[in-house]
């Protein structure tokens, strides 16, 4: 790939200032991805029973690139006679195959399942990107091998339990309802179902509204994979498909990520039954920056931790905390890269930040924007050019925020950074710990004992050191306080889809 020079307003184009100074202008030529070898259907009826079915109400709804508001498909809703008639397929598949399936031939499924993504994976991150709107780069070396390394690490447990969990009768709850968002779509869908599927249960799980097209494609995947009519289920819909699948009374377990608000309205729809659950919400994850820190990379991982995906990531670090000595040091570098990034097309490899993922969730972080402009923090954008139409937002910062600051309190699920200072650990504990959420949190520094100090003291689910965003199956993942409860990932993962004895 080229790079190109473009002419800096003092017509320096291709001297060695110019190479050198990011703000005036290198440019690449742009780098698509092809979407020759995707194949997407008009229409997509729901995947019930192993097989896709027309919506007993006959009604459709569009999801669209976010990129440039086109439309891709149509996809079916789902009522709640279409949600008993998934949930009835789960409980079949669930009694007559798959709790009695030797858990070796369980795990053989999962794994030709992991394969079948890999095989598939160019399709299913060109289409993650035009369905959602994250960039290319991401959905390809992040969303689609975490996928597939989700399934081959639970297939390796499925005839394993009874090592994972060592002296206890280990069995299946039976059904599981999962709800997934639309910032992972399916990645969140690995996530869920492959630990139920490796324990012995069967699913239905409903994808979110703007993004259902992954979750249709390993709907396909799962069929070819031939694994028996009713083990997975895959209904689109809205919110009220996925409260119908919340208040079913057949359902046993109920796996869900989304915002805390709706996790609230689970915890209570679900209050007196014994229906198992785990619920992933949101977070405000602070990343702190001591001044003995490496603070290129340090800046690095701030730029990652928030601008990459647009800040559609509920671990993303929303609220940067820099040691006062090198503060100014560090918003000076983080200026000048932020000025670096280019927001744009997903499918362009080159792109950093691609599209907010709907009109909403844009008005939202607009509003967010100009909550944190009354609020009196100051504020600071790329001056990086915006593609007209679809949905696209600049890398943003608060700088002087306060702790008092709705922007600093409150989940924006954007290209947003608040922006504080400290001068102690005492201090930046107690401010980093001052949220209502507690799912993850970044540290860094020189020191060793630092980093165990803080650890130790963080209330957050996963504290990252001298990086950001770092995910592996092997780990389990999950929240404090108001970012749920349950962990995913890892051996932990397991434990919230079986009964132990
Ligand atoms: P959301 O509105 O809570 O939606 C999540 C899912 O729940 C979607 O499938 C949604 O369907 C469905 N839903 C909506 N109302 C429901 C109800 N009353 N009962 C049952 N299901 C319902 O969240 P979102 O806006 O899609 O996603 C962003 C949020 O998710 C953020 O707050 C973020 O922090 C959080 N998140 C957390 C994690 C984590 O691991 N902790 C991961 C990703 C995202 P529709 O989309 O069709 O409305
Ligand atoms: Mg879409």
């Amino acid at each position: 790939m080229e790079n190109k020079l473009k002419t800096s307003k003092n017509g320096s184009a291709g001297s060695k200032k110019a190479a050198l100074d990011f703000s005036s202008g290198w440019n690449y030529d742009p780098s698509p991805e092809s979407k020759d070898h995707i194949r997407l259907e008009k229409k997509y009826g729901l995947f019930i029973n192993g097989e896709f079915v027309k919506p007993s109400s006959g009604k459709y709804f569009g999801t669209i690139n976010p990129a440039n508001e086109e439309h891709l498909a149509q996809v079916a809703l789902a009522e709640e006679k279409d949600v008993n008639d998934a949930v009835k397929a789960a409980r079949t598949a669930y009694n007559k195959v798959w709790s009695k399936m030797p858990a070796a031939e369980r795990g053989k499924y999962l794994y030709r399942i992991a394969r079948m993504i890999q095989e598939r994976s160019r399709e299913l991150a060109v289409i993650e990107s035009m369905d959602g709107g994250k960039p290319i780069r991401e959905s390809r070396d992040v969303d689609v091998p975490l996928a597939a390394a989700h399934f081959f690490y639970y297939a390796g447990w499925a005839d394993k339990l009874d090592y994972a969990f060592p002296n206890r009768k280990v069995s299946p709850l039976g059904v599981a309802g999962q709800i997934i968002p639309w910032n992972f779509p399916l990645l969140m869908a690995a996530w869920k179902i492959a630990p139920a599927l490796a324990a012995g249960n069967t699913v239905v799980l409903k994808p979110a509204e703007t993004t259902p097209l992954t979750a249709l494609k390993l709907a396909e995947i799962i069929r070819d994979a031939g694994l028996p009519p009713g083990v997975v289920n895959i209904i689109t819909g809205a919110g009220k498909t996925g409260a119908s699948i919340v208040n079913h009374k057949d359902i046993n377990k109920i796996a869900f990520t989304g915002s805390t608000d709706v996790g609230k309205l689970i915890q209570r729809a679900v209050a007196g039954t014994d229906k198992k659950v785990t619920l992933e919400l949101g977070g405000k994850a602070a990343n702190i920056i001591f001044e003995d820190a490496p603070l290129d990379q340090a800046v690095e991982g701030i730029i990652n931790g928030i601008f990459f995906n647009q800040g559609h990531v509920c671990c993303a670090g929303s609220r940067l905390f820099i040691q006062e000595s090198v503060a100014a040091k560090v918003i000076r570098k983080l200026k000048a890269r932020m000025e670096s990034l280019i927001v744009g097309d997903p499918l362009d490899k080159n792109t950093d930040i691609g599209a907010i993922n709907s009109k909403m969730q844009l008005e939202k972080i607009r509003e967010y924007i100009g909550i944190g402009k009354n609020e009196g923090a100051e504020f600071y954008e790329s001056s990086c050019s915006i593609p007209s139409k679809g949905y696209f937002c600049r890398p943003t910062l608060f700088l002087n925020a306060s702790q008092s600051h709705r922007v600093v309190q409150e989940e924006i699920f954007g290209p947003v950074l608040t922006v504080q200072t400290f001068r102690t650990v005492e201090e930046v504990i107690e401010k980093a710990n001052n949220t209502p959420y507690g799912l993850s949190a970044g540290v860094w520094t020189d020191k060793g004992s630092k980093i165990f100090n803080m650890m130790s003291k963080m209330r957050a689910g996963v504290v990252w050191a001298n990086t950001f965003n770092k995910f592996d199956p092997t780990s389990p993942f999950g929240g404090y306080k108001e970012s749920g409860y349950g962990r995913e990932g890892g051996l932990h993962g397991l434990m919230g889809y079986v009964n132990l004895k």
